[in-house]
C-alpha cells in the first residue's frame, strides 16, 4: 500500500520542473529536519529542478542545519507540485500559498482529522515524518541520491520527535532507517551537541521551573508560563516552550503539561503523557498532534483550568485501572 502511493509520490517529483515543500507553523525539529532533508535528496537527484522550501517561520534550535533557501515566488507556485511535510491540516501551514500550485502532496504521521491533497501518505505510527521520508529515499535508493547533509537533517528531526528513540513510536524500522543515515558518516556529536545544549539562562530557568510544578488531585503535573515570566528571564518563547521536559519523570504523574502565553494573550497548552491518549483531550480544545504528545492553543486563560480539570479526570480514571503503574 506505502509502495504504492510512494512510487506516486516518485512519478509527481519527476514531471514537476519545480518543487515546493511546506511544513507546519512553528517548525519543530521534525519539520525542518524532514523539509531540509527532502529538499537536498531532491536537489542531489535532480539538478536540473528547481526546490524551494516555503515557510513563514523558522526554528532556531536546528539554525546548526544550515540556510533553507529563498522562499519561492507567487510565479515559482504556478506549476509547481507542493509537498507539505509533518501538517496535520492546511491552515497550519507555514505559508499561505500553498494552496496555490499545481499538484499538492501531504506526508504526515499526525492523525489524519482534515486530509488533504491529491496524494495523501499519512503512517499515524511512525516516530517522525523524518522516518518517511529516508524510508522514500532508501526505498528509491538506486534513483535518489543522499548526502551528510541531508542525511544529518532527517537525523536531527528522527532524533527530536522520537525522544531520542524513546518515544512508543520507535520501532524496529525507525532504527533500521537511522542506521542509513548513521552509513552516510554523520556527526552524532555535533548533532546532539546542538540539539541539546542549553543557555545558562535557560539551564537556571530550568531549576526555577522544577520547583514551581504543581500536580492536580490525580497528579497531572503542569506549569504555567507567563508572558511577564519570559520576558523577565530574557527567553524566547521557544526556549520557554521548549521546558516541558522537565516534568517528565515524576512518580505518579502519567500526563504533564507546559502552559506558555503567547505575547497575544493566547495559551500555547503542550501536553504530554506515557500509557494515556492525550490526543483526543487536545482536540477537545482544537488541537491535535499524538497519543502521548499534543498541543492546542487556548484563546483564554479559563481554558487552562478546564484543560487541567479534563486531564485530572482521564488521568484518574487511568489510575483507577492501572495501580500498578503508580
Ligand atoms: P507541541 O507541544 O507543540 O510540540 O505539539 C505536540 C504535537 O501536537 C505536535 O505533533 C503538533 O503538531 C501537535 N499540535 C500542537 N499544537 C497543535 C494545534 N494547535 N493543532 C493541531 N495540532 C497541534
Amino acid at each position: 500500500m506505502s509502495l504504492q502511493i510512494k512510487r506516486k509520490i516518485l512519478a509527481e517529483i519527476k514531471n514537476a520542473d519545480t518543487v515546493i515543500i511546506a511544513r507546519h507553523k512553528k517548525p519543530d525539529g521534525d519539520a525542518v529536519g524532514s523539509t531540509m532533508g527532502l529538499k537536498g535528496i531532491l536537489e542531489l537527484s535532480f539538478p536540473e529542478k528547481k526546490i524551494f522550501i516555503d515557510r513563514e517561520d523558522e526554528c532556531d534550535y536546528t539554525a546548526f542545519l544550515g540556510d533553507e533557501g529563498p522562499i519561492p515566488s507567487d510565479a515559482d507556485y504556478e506549476k509547481a507540485l507542493v509537498i507539505v511535510l509533518d501538517c496535520g491540516n492546511v491552515e497550519r501551514v507555514s505559508g499561505s500559498r500553498v494552496a496555490s500550485g499545481k499538484r499538492l502532496i501531504k506526508i504526515d504521521h499526525h492523525i489524519d482529522m482534515t486530509p488533504y491533497g491529491d496524494i495523501s501518505w499519512v503512517e499515524e505510527e511512525r516516530s517522525s515524518v523524518c522516518e518517511m521520508v529516508t524510508e522514500f529515499w532508501h526505498t528509491f535508493r538506486k534513483e535518489l541520491k543522499i548526502d551528510k547533509a541531508a542525511s544529518s537533517c532527517l537525523y536531527a528531526g528522527m532524533v527530536t520527535d522520537s525522544g531520542r528513540f524513546k518515544y512508543p513510536g520507535t520501532s524496529p524500522q525507525t532504527l533500521r532507517l537511522a542506521s542509513y543515515l548513521l552509513e552516510q558518516d554523520i556527526d552524532m556529536d555535533l548533532i546532539y551537541m546542538n540539539l541539546y545544549i542549553d543557555t545558562i539562562d535557560v539551564a537556571k530557568f530550568e531549576a526555577y521551573l522544577i520547583s514551581k510544578i504543581e500536580l492536580t488531585e490525580s497528579g497531572v503535573a503542569h506549569l504555567f508560563i507567563s508572558r511577564r515570566l519570559r520576558k523577565a528571564r530574557g527567553l524566547t518563547l521557544e526556549e520557554a516552550s521548549n521546558t516541558v521536559g522537565v516534568m517528565d519523570a515524576i512518580k505518579g504523574s502519567l500526563i504533564w503539561i507546559a502552559f506558555i502565553e503567547n505575547d497575544d494573550g493566547s495559551v500555547r497548552a503542550r501536553i504530554r503523557s506515557r500509557f494515556i491518549d492525550v490526543q483526543k483531550l487536545a482536540a477537545q480544545f482544537g488541537g491535535g498532534g499524538h497519543e502521548n504528545a499534543s498541543g492546542a492553543t487556548l484563546k483564554e486563560q479559563e481554558e487552562v483550568n478546564i484543560l487541567l480539570g479534563r486531564a485530572d479526570e482521564l488521568h484518574a480514571a487511568f489510575k483507577a485501572e492501572n495501580t500498578e503503574l503508580f
